[in-house]
């Protein structure tokens, strides 16, 4: 037998009982005569003594271990002299009588530590060795315990989850599709899924009004902390809903998951904030309502008080930082520098010290008094000692830098608290973005998206004013999930096709199997998808989500243990009738 307990499992109420276990060394240290040693598994360590005095049949076996060997010792469960409070096996050790080595282990590339001395390439390139590590593997098991939770929340709810294929056609979901070509059908590909949306909606129409599914999506885009080429999403989709059935059954998921993973009741509904008040007051379609700080638009106020950059400004708008009247110039400047890194893309950034004596100090003291100043901090709700920052310019960019001063303010006054949570609904969408470049609409959700009812009346006329019956679940400045109510009706699903300038003929190709559906029954639905990686780290407290997926791809979208993408043999390319070419250099 290779063990009777694991190495995280003896305490005091074992002492005098004869066991075995396994597992890797971790550690080990001789002292006068004694030999100790961590043994590790998954389900933590335990300290093994081997007397060589009374037992110098180990001597041997005891000195040739190393960190990572693999084990299996026998021996009495002792009271432990020095006892260590901080493992939960440490009122105990094993007094060893027998040691096997079950295998032995180069000296592995990095410590097997929870403050690991290894780099990330290195770690990815040993991610078996990296995932030893304890904090790789509780991110692992809380994302286990999601899932089971979200199984169960939602089995319990009716849904059904149902497999849907992963070599498919193109759906748009706006990125880039990985494509597989097909031996059986030359010159043919298949696309990997960007989400199962339109079988989901196939489902709808074949009666399985509840479905679920937690399935991995393919999207070929830039890689970011919070982007994977491959990556799993909590997809699901029901019928005979409107938008508010869909929003109470999710937010009674998302507080399910709160109670059950993180212990945390919320018993207040989401709120639930427009999309364009998400982007006039944070700058943002996903909000971090952890903290206030809302901008204050100032463009009527300051203008045409002979200074040209607010003049010349579309847009001029603060935050106010409380308590920060006291900034120094250079922590000022350091902002400023902050604010023009090209991320933020503002082209400056002023700032008015409402001193605790109740006196200003601007950066534009030549162009307003003292008065002046006051009232911007009145319509601010400033109070003395606040730091008032306002940023002009072009309206979406000033927003948007806006928005990354009050992130990084917030992060500096420290009001973003990986324990506290603050969950969202943005409502009320945009249906279509308007792309300069290609000169035509695109989806901001995707094409399935039904507007609002009240703005169908707009698609002959204003389409870019409709609104989609869209909605996305933030929590913390993370988009967590987002779905819509679908179009259902194949005339309006034309009309939205023709809005995103498909002609009848490309619509039909595309999506001639989604049309056709809804020509037998389609009853009304919508759903929505959470990104489950996501929010896996954001209930684990990292910042990316590499730490939630057991094999992740680096930021080039490789997979460095198995070398992969790579090159495939000639014969492979011969079935598939390709041939690669060298890319130009
Ligand atoms: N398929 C959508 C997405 O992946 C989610 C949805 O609309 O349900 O973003």
């Amino acid at each position: 037998m290779y063990r009777t307990h694991t190495c995280g499992e003896l305490r005091e109420s074992h002492i005098g009982q004869e066991v075995t276990l396994s597992g890797w060394v971790h550690k080990t240290r001789g002292l006068g005569g004694m030999t100790f040693i961590d043994v590790r598994d998954r389900y933590g360590i335990t300290q093994l003594v081997i007397d060589v005095s009374k037992n110098p049949d180990l001597n041997e076996p005891a000195q040739s271990l190393g960190r990572e060997f693999v084990i299996s010792v026998t021996g009495t469960v002792i009271e432990r002299e020095s006892k260590n409070k901080k493992m939960s096996t440490g009122d105990v050790e094993i007094l060893v009588n027998k040691i096997i080595i079950l295998n032995k282990s180069e000296i592995p590339p990095f410590t097997i530590e929870d403050n690991t001395d290894g780099g990330d390439e290195l770690r990815m390139k040993y991610r078996y060795l990296d995932l030893r590590r304890n904090p790789l593997q509780k991110a692992l098991e809380l994302r286990h315990n999601m899932g089971i939770q979200v199984r169960n929340f939602l089995h319990n709810q009716g849904f059904f989850e149902i497999e849907t294929p992963y070599l498919i056609k193109s759906t748009p979901e706006g990125a880039r599709d990985f494509v597989v070509p097909s031996r059986m059908n030359q010159n043919q590909f298949y696309a990997l899924p960007q989400s199962p949306q339109t079988f989901k909606q196939l489902l709808m129409i074949a009666g399985y009004d509840r479905y679920f599914q937690i399935v991995k999506c393919f999207r070929d885009e830039d890689l970011r902390a919070d982007r994977q080429p491959e990556f799993t999403q909590i997809d699901c989709e029901m019928a005979f809903v409107e938008r508010d059935d869909i929003l109470n059954m999710f937010e009674n998921l998302a507080k399910h998951l709160f109670k059950s993973i993180k212990g945390i009741d919320i018993d207040y509904e989401f709120p639930k904030m427009q999309y364009d008040d998400a982007m006039t007051q944070y700058g943002n379609d996903k909000p971090d309502i952890r903290f206030e700080m809302k901008f204050n638009e100032l463009t009527e106020k300051v203008q045409n008080k002979g200074f040209v950059v607010f003049d010349n400004a579309e847009y001029i708008g603060g935050i106010c930082a409380e308590g920060c009247a006291t900034y120094t110039r250079k922590e000022l400047d350091k902002l400023t520098d902050f604010v023009k890194r090209p991320q933020i893309g503002a082209q400056g950034l002023i700032y008015v010290k409402y001193n605790e004596d109740g006196t200003f100090k601007s950066s534009v003291d030549k162009f307003f008094d003292a008065e002046q100043l006051k009232t911007w901090a009145e319509q601010m709700n400033a109070k003395p000692g606040d730091l008032l920052l306002v940023i002009a310019g072009i309206k979406n960019k000033t927003l948007s830098a806006l928005s990354g001063l009050r992130l990084e303010m917030g992060k500096r006054l420290g009001l973003m608290d990986n324990n506290k949570f603050a969950p969202l609904w943005v409502v009320d969408f945009p249906l279509l973005e308007w792309d300069e470049d290609s000169k035509r609409f695109h989806a901001m959700h995707h094409p399935f998206t039904s507007p609002r009812p009240e703005d169908m009346h707009m698609f002959d006329t204003d389409p870019g004013k409709i609104k989609a019956n869209a909605y996305d679940l933030v929590i913390n400045g993370v988009e967590i999930g987002g779905g819509s109510i679908r179009i259902h009706d194949k005339d309006l699903q034309a009309k939205m096709f023709k809005a995103l300038g498909f002609t009848k003929e490309e619509a039909e190709e595309q999506f001639g199997f989604l049309m056709n559906a809804f020509k037998y029954g389609a009853p009304p639905h919508g759903g929505v998808a959470f990104g489950f990686d996501r929010w896996a780290s954001l209930f684990a407290g990292l910042d990316s989500i590499r730490d939630v997926i057991a094999f992740p791809k680096n930021n080039s979208g490789r997979d460095v243990m198995i070398d992969s993408p790579s090159k495939i043999a000639r014969v492979q390319l011969d079935e598939l009738l390709l041939n690669t070419i060298e890319a130009k250099k």
